[in-house]
């Protein structure tokens, strides 16, 4: 079976792990904050916060935020779900705003309409760039202004992208960009996750949250003392912290991650050609900046999915399907949504198939995927 994503190890990875095995600390070692300063450098972003995988990043972005019980949060029904539930562990809402049929992102149309007539104002927006296509950051920014909301990007598609000269994770039109290190991403730490931001103040609450809460800065202490044992807890944060090994390894792909884009952007330029005469809605390139491409998802927008998808299957293409509408998920219609509620966002899945996607995918298994397609489609 021809995965639809795939991590992408060489020797150079194994060597970078293995090395640490022999190191004085597995983990709190020299390794993350290497790999923190890295990726801050990669994003161009003032800080870079590193935790055990993109959920607790959403989950830490959310708590700096100040999001809480008694606010909403906002986000794009076409998500993996950890998009959503990361408000609901703050104890918020959650209320999601339709997409946008060509960029499959949240539409900026349907965001504007809903908050003119919104009886409260969201905390925090949970944008996706999905597939690895970014928002229209320039046009969140504006309405950020008007009503004084948070951006929060969940940047897991994206990393190594960029929205129109800026890399993603750069935050030049949001308050914080999460990334995700899952194998299937841009870059893989096996799990692991990051924050990043250029806001002094989110930046120490982000550590303070992925770390239990705990700090040893007298200053902010509430009873403060330099004795060299003393540390206070002055929240209630968690145990996110990633380890050195994995940091290692988020080292050592990061110094790919240019080239596994470039794979991508090259498969996926391939596609477009070798589709173009099926009935099939392809994806659309970006007009400006530089899409990740995470996935490559086709819509069948003139024969049964469901029908198209087994086929697939069958000839040993592991095709996926990215996503259900997480409102559609049984947690949140028991929380009070409904089919019917975003129906862009629904025809979309209806129709929706990923294709493999992957830096070391194969020309001869691209010119399988096709071929099959072609059968199945004729
Ligand atoms: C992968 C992903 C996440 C979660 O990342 P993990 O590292 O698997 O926790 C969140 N949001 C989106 C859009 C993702 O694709």
């Amino acid at each position: 079976m021809i995965p639809y994503g795939k991590h992408q190890i060489d020797q150079q990875d194994i060597d970078a792990i293995t090395q640490v095995l022999t190191n004085e600390f597995l983990t709190q070692g020299k390794q993350v904050p290497a790999f923190e300063n890295e990726l801050q450098q990669y994003c161009q972003s003032e800080y870079a916060v590193a935790v055990n995988s993109g959920t607790s990043a959403l989950h830490i972005a959310c708590l700096a935020a100040g999001v809480a019980h008694g606010d909403v949060v906002w986000t794009s029904p076409i998500s993996f779900v950890a998009s959503a539930n990361c408000a609901l562990y703050c104890g918020a809402e959650i209320d999601f705003v339709d997409i946008d049929p060509t960029t499959r992102n949240l539409s900026i149309e349907a965001l504007t309409q809903k908050l003119a007539t919104a009886t409260k104002i969201p905390k925090a927006i949970v944008v996706v760039h999905y597939a690895g296509v970014s928002c229209d950051m320039q046009a969140l920014a504006k309405l950020k202004a008007q009503y004084g909301f948070m951006i929060i990007e969940d940047a897991s598609h994206a990393l190594g992208g960029r929205y129109q000269e800026s890399p993603i994770g750069s935050c030049q039109y949001s308050d914080m960009a999460v990334l995700s290190f899952h194998p299937v991403k841009s870059i893989t730490t096996a799990e692991g996750g990051a924050v990043t931001t250029n806001n002094a103040e989110l930046a120490e609450k982000l550590i303070l949250f992925a770390k239990h809460g705990i700090t040893r800065h007298p200053a902010r202490m509430e009873n403060p003392s330099e004795d060299a044992w003393y540390y206070e807890q002055v929240e209630l944060g968690y145990n996110y912290r990633l380890s050195d090994l994995h940091a290692a390894l988020g080292r050592s792909q990061l110094k790919k991650l240019d080239g596994f884009i470039a794979e991508r952007q090259k498969k996926v330029d391939w596609y477009q050609q070798a589709l173009a005469h099926l009935r099939l809605k392809l994806p659309t390139n970006p007009e400006s900046g530089l899409a990740a491409w995470h996935i490559y998802v086709v819509e069948c927008v003139e024969h049964d999915r469901r029908a198209v998808f087994n086929a697939l299957r069958e000839k040993g293409i592991g095709v996926n399907v990215h996503y259900i509408p997480i409102h559609l998920q049984p947690y949140y219609q028991r929380l009070g949504f409904n089919p019917g509620d975003f129906p862009v966002a629904e025809a979309f899945y209806q129709n929706a198939i990923t294709l493999p996607l992957y830096p070391g995918l194969e020309l001869k298994q691209q010119q399988r995927v096709v071929d099959a397609l072609e059968s199945i489609l004729a």
